[in-house]
């Protein structure tokens, strides 16, 4: 398949570039599109077959659902059972990165939920993934836009690295504010579960809703033959090629631990504070120490960055769990495949 590559670089200007995408997706076809969080693999949430499509060009097992866009936050009544507890969400974080899960209603076929009886719903604040949602004028269930297994995509370098000859077209729109996948609740009655942590934080959470759960599996490995809340939950995901380790311990311990394994070929992700201590040629850093923000942003592309250095192993630090270091936590131990060394 050949793949179209439309560069938007005034993300207020579209043009008619965004019809011709809306046209492939209304058809049945594939389009990756920016978002806040990550880049997303669209196609129409209301097509049986889209859904399969997408699970083909990931390479993604077609019993971990999708999550499905919707341009305003009231257009999930005609695809989910909504609550008060939705609207008091929306009206807090949508537009934005979070995602509900709620009963689905008889339009969202049930390849797109993986066959299960709820739908994931999120309206993003991203000026052309709400406008090209706009323009379908149906929902677009996307997935992040990366072969099945390896760190979301960021910008569209890294879209194109993975999705060239898998889809119709790839929308670049530089690089995504967020750069993690975005928060996932599901509610039950008056209560909220989180199922994967994002921007919107658990703190953020509380202010909305007094009852709010973390899933075992947002920190921990499930027990073997134990059902996950999230099909997603089970699957080794954001993975680099190389071996990934957290190491768990005091800071300049774990500095000096790095400066050791550096000189048998491993490779780092640091904070910019450590960059001068370290071989700038194993080093690659996601930011300032304190600067949760900026490691969120730029994870992902880092372990993308880390593994083309070559190395069998790359190192980092286990991030604490405060505010969105819960979601860089998630991601890590996950990439990690929940190999953490203490020091
Ligand atoms: P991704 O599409 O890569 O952002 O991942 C979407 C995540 O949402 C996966 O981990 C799914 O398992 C989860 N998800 C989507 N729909 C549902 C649902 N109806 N129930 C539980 N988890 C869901
Ligand atoms: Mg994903």
């Amino acid at each position: 398949m050949e793949t179209k590559i439309v560069r938007i670089i005034d993300t207020t200007e579209y043009g008619n570039k965004l019809e011709e995408a809306a046209a492939i997706i209304l058809r049945g076809g594939l389009v990756v599109f920016p978002t806040e969080t990550v880049y997303g693999l669209g196609g129409n949430a209301l097509l049986d077959g889209a859904a399969k499509s997408i699970y083909a060009a990931k390479g993604r097992p077609s019993d971990n659902p999708l999550i499905i866009h919707v341009a305003h936050p009231e257009d999930a009544d005609k695809y989910a059972h909504t609550s008060e507890l939705y609207y008091a969400l929306a009206k807090a974080f949508m537009p934005g990165p979070l995602t509900v899960i709620m009963p689905k209603r008889e339009c969202i076929p049930k390849s797109v939920t993986g066959g299960l009886d709820s739908v994931a719903v999120r309206c993003p604040s991203h000026p052309i993934a709400h406008a090209l949602i706009d323009a379908c004028g149906v929902p677009i269930a996307a997935p992040s836009a990366n072969i099945s297994g390896r760190p979301s995509p960021t910008s569209a370098k890294y879209v194109e690295e993975d999705m060239t000859g898998r889809v119709d077209m790839i929308i670049d729109g530089g690089e995504c504010e967020i750069g993690l996948e975005s928060t996932i609740v599901k509610i039950e009655g008056n209560s909220l579960t989180l199922l994967r942590p994002g921007a919107i934080t658990y703190d953020a959470l509380c202010c909305v809703c007094e009852n709010v759960q973390i899933a075992p599996a947002v920190l921990n490995q499930l027990a073997e033959n134990e059902k996950p809340l999230s099909p997603g939950m089970k699957y080794r995901h954001y993975a680099p090629n190389a071996s990934f380790v957290l190491i768990d311990g005091d800071e300049n311990a774990a500095l000096e631990f790095f400066k050791n394994e550096q000189k048998n070929g491993s490779a780092v992700l640091c904070y910019d504070e450590e960059l001068s201590s370290l071989d700038p040629s194993l080093s690659i850093s996601i930011g300032a120490r304190d600067d949760l923000g900026a490691q969120a942003k730029r994870l992902f592309s880092a372990l993308r960055e880390a593994d083309k250095l070559g190395a069998h192993t790359i190192y980092a630090h286990l991030p604490n769990l405060d505010g969105l270091g819960l979601a860089l936590y998630n991601r890590m131990i996950r990439a990690a495949a929940h190999t953490i060394k203490k020091i």
